[in-house]
């Protein structure tokens, strides 16, 4: 018997759907992108109940015609690329004709639109689940207008795993804000249940940024500029003063589209380094603009990543050209540029090519299912983003690659890890910190403080899958200030962070503090919850293992700092504790934590 069917298109849509719209704020996103390739100067944004009940986006841009308006919500169908090679010079946001089939699968769907060189009369297009509904003329100003009803109406598991109103509509404002900052040059409007939110008008970007995040931003904000072959910079850097505890405005844009870019963010944090407080964020808007053969255009639609070919060029014009604006304006010390622009590597990797960091990636790590697999790293490298697009699991071999230099080089110290025997003999504590221990090749160094890191990472990684890691009742309730979008994300983790010794319960402007992770001091509690806080509110749709991995860091980042071995007979004990871990090379930070001093390198010394 037969049992293969091709889907209808109504499904396949319904499941493409669920790539590409996740929520509200897709939507928005998507039907913003339209506008703007369309070329609109004006677009309007009205939003009710969060997107729950409607979203409409009005454009004055190019309009379609009626063939092109019945076309629209045909899976693959597009006007923006033609053959294979425009996929390698895309000007617009959309290429994969992918947005509007989606969208009119999951919601009721009014589509009105005119060209500018019709009469009056434009073409009206209602959906409904994805089966169209009517198809007719209409009368509607020039430009398009599309109002999305009722989104998930038919997919209730969807619907039901929207989060609260506060929730949606700031995920609505993000990508608003995105889209916003990075087209100056058009008028845009956003309401929220007939508020206004935003009405910015057209104006150079700094008046943007201002409009959106506040007049007083203007006087905070450095420019940046710097022209070469590969790439041309601009945008602002805000002044160090004023960086924030919370990591509130850093935004990256290519040719216009907003990206994330966890190595480019090292970049500038590296650059204000020593001019703002530990812990503490600049903001940043910086505009790149390069030639779009060196980018991955296949970006998925739902990401926000973007591969770039020429990243460790992009990094190094980065930090110097943050660091000679921060100079210009006399807000750093006079810094020689020309030397100045050294990564932060271990003085033996001073002339090596460094590695791009490490972008968290593991959508599918579940701490109670495969936590062994992820133990440990808590990242992947940007390797796996290359090698096999985004999401994909990372391997121990891709970590491994990461520190390929520094593997390269120490594979001697490798081959002592494994053979545990060999250094079984004389350990010297340095210092309370450092190990000393003889090894066939020459003298073995263990970093106590980032092996501590390790250990305990590792410790709270496997108990608190199991049991809730001990926790403390607090004698007198911390009360913590918060705002609706922290509370919420507290509220949405509850469970797991009871599971890290969290206890709380939600008030109306903050949360209530009843027990704490015993591991954390009074002290430290305040930071510590900081911390957790900016975790929570950072990832946009956190991933229970990301979050576990970033609370467990943030622990461990505070409890390691109490940290000494006392004795030299801990020693014995502590290195067994490490060399029990598989990742014992690494701290969870990825720093290493020993090295090997070959008896070439000691005779060198004499
Ligand atoms: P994509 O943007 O990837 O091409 P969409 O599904 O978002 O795919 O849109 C399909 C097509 O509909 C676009 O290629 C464009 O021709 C047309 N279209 C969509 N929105 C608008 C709009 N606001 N104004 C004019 N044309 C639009
Ligand atoms: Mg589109």
């Amino acid at each position: 018997m037969d049992i293969i069917n091709l889907l209808s298109e109504q499904i396949s849509n319904q499941i493409a759907a669920g790539e590409v719209i996740q929520r509200p704020s897709s939507v928005v996103k998507e039907l913003l992108e339209n506008a703007v390739d369309a070329g609109a100067t004006e677009i309007k944004v009205h939003i009710k109940d969060a997107g729950r009940t409607s979203i409409i986006i009005q454009d004055n841009g190019s309009g379609m015609s009626k063939k092109d308006a019945s076309l629209c919500f045909t899976r693959h169908a597009t006007s923006k690329i033609h053959k294979v090679e425009d996929l390698f010079q895309l000007k617009t946001k959309g290429f994969r004709g992918e947005a509007l089939a989606s969208i009119a699968s999951i919601a009721h769907v009014t589509l009105k639109t005119r060209l500018e060189k019709q009469d009056d009369t434009g073409t009206l297009i209602e959906m409904n689940g994805g089966t169209p509904t009517r198809n007719e003329e209409c009368i509607c100003e020039k430009g398009t207008s599309i109002e999305v009803k009722n989104i998930f109406f038919n997919v209730p598991a969807r619907r039901s795993f929207l989060k609260s109103d506060n929730a949606e509509f700031t995920s609505i404002r993000n990508e608003f804000e995105r889209v916003s900052l990075a087209h100056n040059e058009t008028k845009f409007i956003l309401t929220h249940n007939g508020n206004d939110i935003y009405n910015v008008s057209a104006g150079n970007l700094r008046k943007r940024i201002t409009d959106i995040f506040g007049l007083k931003s203007n006087e905070k904000l450095v420019p940046i500029e710097e022209k070469t072959d590969i790439v041309t910079l601009s945008g602002f850097v805000g002044k160090p003063e004023n960086a924030k505890k919370s990591r509130g405005e850093q935004y990256f844009f290519v040719n216009q589209r907003f990206f994330k870019h966890t190595y480019f963010h090292h970049a500038v944090s590296k650059a204000f380094e020593q001019l703002i407080p530990e812990k503490s964020h600049p903001s940043y808007f910086i505009f790149l603009e390069i030639n779009t053969e060196k980018i991955d255009v296949n970006i998925h639609p739902t990401k926000t990543e973007i591969n770039f070919e020429e990243s460790k060029f992009i990094y190094t014009i980065l930090l110097s050209s943050i660091k000679q604006a921060l100079g210009k304006y006399n807000i750093a010390p006079s810094i020689d540029f020309d030397i100045d622009t050294s990564f932060d590597v271990p003085l033996s990797h001073k002339n090596e090519i460094p590695v791009e960091p490490e972008i968290k990636v593991d959508p599918s790590y579940n701490p109670f299912s495969t936590f062994e697999s992820k133990k440990g790293t808590g990242t992947s490298s940007n390797k796996a983003l290359n090698n096999q697009g985004f999401g994909k699991k990372s391997d121990a071999k891709e970590w491994e690659d990461f520190y390929a230099i520094r593997e390269e080089k120490n594979t001697s110290q490798h081959a002592l890890i494994e053979e545990k025997e060999e250094y079984r003999g004389n350990k010297y504590l340095i210092r309370g910190r450092y190990i000393l221990s003889n090894v066939k090749s020459g003298i073995l160094i263990i970093d106590t403080y980032r092996a501590q890191q390790r250990i305990l990472y590792d410790n709270m990684m496997t108990s608190f899958v199991s049991a809730p890691l001990a926790s403390q009742k607090l004698m007198f309730p911390l009360e913590m200030e918060l705002n609706q979008n922290e509370i919420d994300a507290w509220n949405e983790s509850k469970s797991l962070l009871k599971q890290f010794g969290f206890q709380f319960e939600l008030e109306n402007n903050g949360i209530r503090l009843e027990s704490l992770p015993s591991c954390i001091s009074e002290q430290t509690s305040h930071s510590c919850i900081d911390d957790v806080s900016r975790t929570l509110t950072n990832t946009e749709q956190p991933d229970k293992g990301e979050l576990a991995h970033e609370i467990v860091s943030n622990l461990v980042h505070v409890v390691s700092k109490d940290f000494q071995i006392k004795s030299e007979h801990e020693i014995e004990t502590f290195v067994n504790q490490l060399f029990s871990s598989p990742d014992h090379s690494f701290c969870p930070f990825g720093k290493p934590i020993m090295k090997t001093l070959t008896i070439e390198e000691l005779t060198t010394k004499f």
